[in-house]
């Protein structure tokens, strides 16, 4: 873990840096940025959106090319999917030797949609949070923890300069770790498929739907599948499984071993490896690639299902009942 203290000299110091978009991510490193000192330019196309919140935080707004031109390092948080067009636009021929070209995930480097030129340094800090998370925590004085790798060392000191931007981030207050743009990119992927993202919400939909098939109240479902697991996750994350078993009921924890291998079985584990191995020899991104070429047929369709499905209208009303804090 590298922490503050790792920051040898201030390498950024100085130096202009760009932050293009300004979305989950960029405008939490934009702001981070230049309360911890640094001179940040922030990158957005002329009709944008995010344009007038970058202005009312005092930032300074140019486009993609003027910010590439003027900045020494460049930090690219604009959507994965919309990168290399933006690269092969307005990034490449803008670059010069020294420059630093950042990102927060691996996906186009790895999967080769963005090559850069030799005269530049390549690294990645990537938070691992939402950007949103990246703001208040480095507000409240704390952050969330990085990875840090270098793809491209053309200055021989690209590492310093991730440290020092994890640093100026926030992220060095509660540490980075090192990893390689393959190592993060594949993770990565994996982890919002298979477990975070994929594999909670159709874990949730299956246990909600059988409930609610068995003629049990959808609140009650609700309540069961989706609502307890930010309760669950939360001892989870603070003490692990250990702290998570500790506070339930032994009733819970033995139902917790009879059952739990029963649901993700060895079927579940054997299509896990089927899905790292789509995202390993690049299956996964190519379909993702195709996919927005083709204007997402399969992403809008299933993203207009989703929104139909019972737990939606069931979620609405309960939370609106329950006045849930940060849940606007
Ligand atoms: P968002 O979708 O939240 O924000 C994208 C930003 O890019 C917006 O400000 C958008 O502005 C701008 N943008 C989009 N298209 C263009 C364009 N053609 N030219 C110029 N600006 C454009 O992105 P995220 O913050 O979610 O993701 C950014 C990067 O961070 C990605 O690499 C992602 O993988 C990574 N990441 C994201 C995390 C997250 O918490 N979301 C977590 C860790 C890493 P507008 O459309 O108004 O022009
Ligand atoms: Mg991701
Ligand atoms: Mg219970």
């Amino acid at each position: 873990m590298y922490y503050e203290n790792d920051v040898q000299a201030d390498v950024l110091k100085g130096k202009k840096i760009a932050i293009l978009g300004y979305g989950s991510q960029g405008h939490a490193h934009a702001l981070n940025l230049k309360e911890s000192g640094l001179d940040v330019l922030v990158g957005l196309r002329e009709d944008s959106n995010s344009r007038s919140k970058a202005l009312e935080s005092g930032l300074t707004v140019k486009s993609v090319d003027d910010c590439v031109k003027e900045a020494d390092v460049v930090m690219v948080l604009l959507p994965d999917e919309k990168q290399k067009e933006v690269y092969d636009s307005q990034i490449e021929k803008n670059l010069k030797p020294g420059q630093s070209l950042v990102f927060a995930h691996g996906f186009n480097i790895h999967y080769k949609q963005i090559v850069p030129p030799e005269f530049v340094d390549v690294f990645m800090v990537a938070p691992k949070g939402p950007g949103h998370l990246v703001r208040r925590t480095y507000e409240k004085g704390s952050g969330v923890p990085a990875l840090i790798a270098v793809h491209q060392d053309y200055s021989s000191n690209a590492k310093d300069k991730a440290l020092a931007y994890a640093k100026a981030l926030g992220s060095l207050r509660v540490g980075a770790i090192e990893t390689s743009f393959k190592e993060e990119t594949e993770t990565d992927l994996f982890g919002e498929q298979a477990v975070l993202c994929g594999g909670v919400t159709e874990l949730i939909k299956a246990g909600f739907d059988t409930l609610v098939e068995a003629g049990y109240q959808s609140e009650i479902a609700y309540f069961e599948c989706l609502h307890e697991m930010k309760l669950i996750v939360d001892l989870l994350y603070e003490g692990g499984f250990e702290k998570m078993r500790y506070s339930i009921s032994d009733t819970a924890e033995y139902g917790d071993y009879r059952v739990g291998r029963r649901i993700v079985n060895q079927e579940v584990r054997n299509e896990m490896k089927k899905v790292l191995s789509e995202i390993q020899d690049a299956t996964f991104a190519n379909q993702w690639i195709e996919e927005n070429r083709t204007g997402r047929p399969f992403y809008n369709q299933v993203k207009a299902d989703e929104l139909k499905h019972p737990i939606v209208n069931t979620g609405k009303s309960l939370r609106t009942m329950m006045k849930l804090e940060g849940d606007k």
